[in-house]
């Protein structure tokens, strides 16, 4: 039976075909962009989604051959968008490891730029024309920033820790106060990383309060080691005791065994010279008698992802041998990052100038709030017919990254709230559409009111925010 006038009726069957909408003048600019794969495979999932609107909403849905064409290329845009992408991170927790911690100096962008785009020396001794080691491009710089005698890199910290027990421990015991048992974001758990190292936990002395005594009780001949972790994202306070490094220390040396600290957010200079909390550093600790101190690289510290054992050549030899000191080693980027960054360490009153992170931690709330206050100004009028309201307010950031959890630093912050109850509902709308714009903007919402801390807002990335909050705006309107 003849079926011609079916097309008409049948909505389906006025679809233009995959190779139709291939062929089409239009789409020549996207297949040369976009490849022909791509395109048929946005094509075939935009007739896809139509077909299934058609179903549900039967002919009443209009469609003409360049809405279709544009829905096309407005999914080949979205699928070439990447994933990672910078964002504002108006959170007031600098080094946010969610939005990927520290922010590089310019120096070390350019180093891992250099590092990726050409051959570069990474395991290869310029003087003997052979083989090198890739930790010797990094080794001197940390020796001498630390005190070490010896040094060696991985992919993070936890991943130091972890080396380092299995080198030293495997199948012996490792002394740990129980005050010191800690769980950092993200399942790292020091007794888990014991068990999954080989190393048998012993813990000693109880949740506030350790002895020098508890220690020597602990020690058997299948000691390895004495180990001490920073309880870097929470304070034990009032009736509390510890042992000094330095008791450790001769601990260990009377009984021949190793003793090692865990810092966490090590960093190389004493930041109380900035102003900021002071934290112990990794010299500190090798000159209290430490063997080996491990340390994260994108924390305080302020570079690349990485993690960082310092401290006793002998040690820092076994450690290296280690089989798993390959799988846990870090690439050419991180490497060229991490030694721009020691070089900066170099000059320590150029610091708060040079280093990103630092450059953050130090700025005063009278800078914050004189940026506030000229954005409020900027923005008021755009919120008048609303029902919101924009004011700006002091505020206090976080570090971040478990470092000093109790330390707080004075910082000011734009905040949106509602102008009546039935308004604050609004707020958290506004939120979403901030995380969801082209270069999202990431706040914090708290009592209602989203909280836009400036501490890490440069200069200009204020227009990016302006029009990040003039369109959400727009959108409730
Ligand atoms: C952060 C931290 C770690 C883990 O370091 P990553 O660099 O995140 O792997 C380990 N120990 C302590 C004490 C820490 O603070």
């Amino acid at each position: 039976m003849q079926t011609n006038n079916q097309p008409l009726d049948n909505p389906m069957a006025r679809l233009p075909s995959v190779d139709y909408l291939i062929q089409h003048p239009a789409s020549q600019k996207l297949q040369e962009v976009y490849g022909i794969p791509e395109l048929t495979k946005a094509i075939r999932i935009i007739l896809q989604e139509v077909r299934q609107a058609l179903m549900s909403q039967g002919s009443a849905l209009i469609l003409s051959e360049e809405s279709l064409l544009s829905q096309i290329e407005q999914r080949l845009v979205q699928r070439a968008e990447k994933k990672v992408k910078a964002v504002l991170n108006l959170t007031g927790t600098v080094l946010h490891t969610n939005l990927g911690r520290a922010v590089l100096p310019k120096e070390a962008v350019d180093a891992l730029t250099l590092a990726a785009s050409e051959a570069c020396i990474l395991e290869y001794d310029l003087g003997e024309g052979k083989r090198g080691d890739r930790d010797q491009l990094v080794e001197s710089l940390l020796c001498e920033l630390t005190g070490a005698e010896a040094a060696t890199v991985v992919n993070n910290n936890a991943a130091a820790v972890f080396l380092l027990l299995h080198a030293l421990s495997e199948k012996k015991e490792t002394i740990i106060s129980r005050g010191e048992l800690i769980e950092i974001g993200g399942s790292f758990r020091i007794p888990d990383i014991m068990k999954r190292a080989g190393a048998k936990l012993v813990e000693v002395g109880t949740t506030n309060r350790t002895h020098a005594k508890d220690f020597i009780e602990g020690i058997t001949s299948k000691t390895a080691m004495i180990m001490k972790v920073h309880t870097s994202n929470y304070a034990v306070q009032g009736f509390t005791a510890h042992v000094e490094d330095e008791v450790l220390a001769q601990i260990a040396k009377d009984h021949d065994i190793a003793y090692v600290v865990d810092l966490g957010s090590g960093n190389l200079v004493d930041m109380s010279l900035f102003g900021l909390p002071k934290e112990p550093t990794p010299m500190e600790a090798l000159k209290n008698g430490a063997h080996l101190v491990t340390f994260s690289g994108d924390k305080l510290l302020g570079g690349p992802q990485c993690g960082m054992i310092v401290g006793s050549k002998e040690l820092i030899a076994k450690i290296k041998k280690n089989p798993l000191k390959r799988m846990l080693r870090v690439s050419k980027l991180t490497l060229a990052a991490l030694e721009a960054v020691l070089h900066l360490y170099r000059n320590p009153a150029r610091l708060p100038e040079k280093l990103t992170v630092l450059g953050q931690l130090t700025r005063t709330r009278e800078n914050i709030s004189a940026q506030a206050s000229r954005l409020v100004s900027h923005l008021e009028g755009y919120f008048v017919d609303s029902n919101l309201a924009i004011s700006s307010q002091d505020v206090m950031s976080q570090i971040g990254s478990g470092s000093l959890p109790i330390d707080l630093l004075p910082s000011c912050a734009l905040v949106i709230s509602g102008n009546s109850k039935s308004a604050q509902k609004i707020v958290p709308r506004i939120e979403k559409l901030l995380r969801k714009a082209p270069v999202p903007v990431i706040g914090r919402i708290k009592e209602q009111q989203l909280i836009l801390d400036l501490r890490c807002l440069r200069e200009n990335q204020e227009e990016i925010l302006i029009s990040g909050i003039c369109n959400a705006l727009k959108e409730i309107s």
